[in-house]
């Protein structure tokens, strides 16, 4: 017997056939032996339309208000989810967040401070099943508390360590984590397994299968994630702690490419060489939360002024050039230039650690196709370029053939 929490998102959850179809999945999991508890979203498109009545009642808003509406999408899908196990002679229930409670740090983009399991401890003792909705909580005035958007795998990750559950299986409309995005990359391959570091490093550049937030709480607690689809009955994506033994030596040395749109480069021209002109220019960036991502500056000679490289999340490209306009004249650059057709690549492994020439690699083979590369970073497991927008789909293709990805490559 195991503990296991399932998680359905949104286009699992979507009308009721589908629902249909996730309770014979719980109910499959239950009859097992296992003790089940479920994690739902709202279906599909719910929280984007409750969202928008907030807008359209006011433009601007009481968060507690806006988390009463927007936390109701996941109340019906967990009441529709237990009704249908009801139906099916299952001894089902949905506990909503203040029954048990969740306990939110406050409104609209809640932290979860606690989770109490006393109540699914008595459901487990009595072999039922505990529905829940994911994305909300309660806070400490005991007001319905939701997690930001996407929190429902968050919820779920919570809810799993906090009952200790053997597993956390979250059933999405992909079939599990991929080496790049097949839409681009026909030959992208499923990974069996992929490590909660890489996980993390591949979910912030833009492969968007999990809650990047979701995934850090994973790691935090060891608790194996699964991700996996609720329309087609084939293992999934295992993540875990780490890859020993015999799949280690065979894994490849990069686990896989991901690409984000995102981000915007912003160049300012003529910066003095002098100490704290760079402090002068990412303190106001900070001061305005505004997340800096790749840093490149010219070293200039001795007494001559430089060029400073950096990009941003492209929504908040305006709040940046505001806060370097405010700064321009007292740190003495001269311009501000900004451009939002470029793309981060990052190929991403644990494997890198052990193994030099995967940057080497990764400029040799864009070079062959002429592209040119704008900024650079590494970490320990990833390397990232910025590059021309136009380049995306060509050079997540060369990449993915050069690292050895292509799923004819495998045998
Ligand atoms: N329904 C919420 C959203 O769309 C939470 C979730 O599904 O993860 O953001
Ligand atoms: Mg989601």
């Amino acid at each position: 017997m195991a503990r296991i929490v399932m998680k359905f998102g949104g286009t699992s959850m979507a009308g009721i056939e589908r629902i249909r179809h996730v309770a014979s999945l719980v109910k499959r999991e239950a009859e097992r032996g296992n003790e089940v508890a479920v994690v739902v979203s709202a279906m599909a498109g719910e929280t984007d339309r409750l969202v928008q009545f907030c807008r359209e009642a006011a433009s601007v808003y009481d968060p507690r208000e806006y988390d009463v509406v927007v936390a109701s999408g996941e109340q019906v899908t967990s009441g529709l989810l237990a009704i249908t196990l009801q139906g099916m002679g299952l001894n089902a229930r949905s506990y909503m967040g203040w029954q048990l409670p969740i306990r939110a740090s406050g409104h609209a983009t809640g932290l979860i401070e606690g989770i109490d399991v006393a109540v699914l401890e008595r459901v487990f003792d009595a072999a039922g099943i505990a529905i829940i909705p994911g994305f909300q909580g309660v806070t400490i005035d005991g007001a319905l508390a939701t997690l930001g958007r996407g929190g429902s795998d968050t919820s779920a990750v919570a809810l799993a360590a906090a009952m200790k559950a053997d597993r956390c299986d979250i059933y999405t409309d992909v079939d599990g984590v991929y080496t790049t995005d097949p839409r681009i990359v026909p030959k992208a391959r499923k990974l069996d397994l992929v490590t909660y570091e890489e996980m993390l490093e591949l979910a912030s550049v833009g492969a968007k299968v999990l809650q990047t937030r979701s995934v850090g709480l994973a790691m935090r607690y060891r608790l194996p994630l699964q991700v996996l689809s609720s329309f087609e009955d084939v293992p999934g994506t295992m993540i875990v702690d780490d890859i020993l033994g015999e799949a280690h030596m065979e894994r490849n040395v990069v686990t896989g490419i991901a690409h984000d749109r995102n981000e915007a480069r912003v160049t300012l021209v003529g910066l003095p060489d002098r100490p704290g002109a760079v402090a002068a220019v990412f303190g106001p960036l900070a001061e305005a939360n505004i997340n800096v991502d790749m840093i490149v500056q010219s070293v200039p000679r001795a007494g001559e002024k430089s060029d400073l490289t950096f990009t941003v999340p492209t929504a908040s490209l305006a709040h940046s050039v505001a806060a370097l306009e405010g700064v321009k004249a007292d740190v003495g650059f001269t311009e501000i230039l900004t451009d939002t057709n470029v793309v981060k690549l990052s190929a991403v492994g644990v494997g890198m650690r052990s193994n030099a020439g995967i940057a080497a690699k990764m400029f040799a083979t864009l070079a062959d196709r002429n592209i040119n590369i704008l900024a650079i970073t590494t970490s320990e497991i990833k390397v990232s370029v910025l590059i021309p927008e136009e380049y995306t789909e060509l050079a997540v293709r060369v990449l993915h053939t050069a690292y050895g990805l292509d799923a004819e490559d495998e045998a």
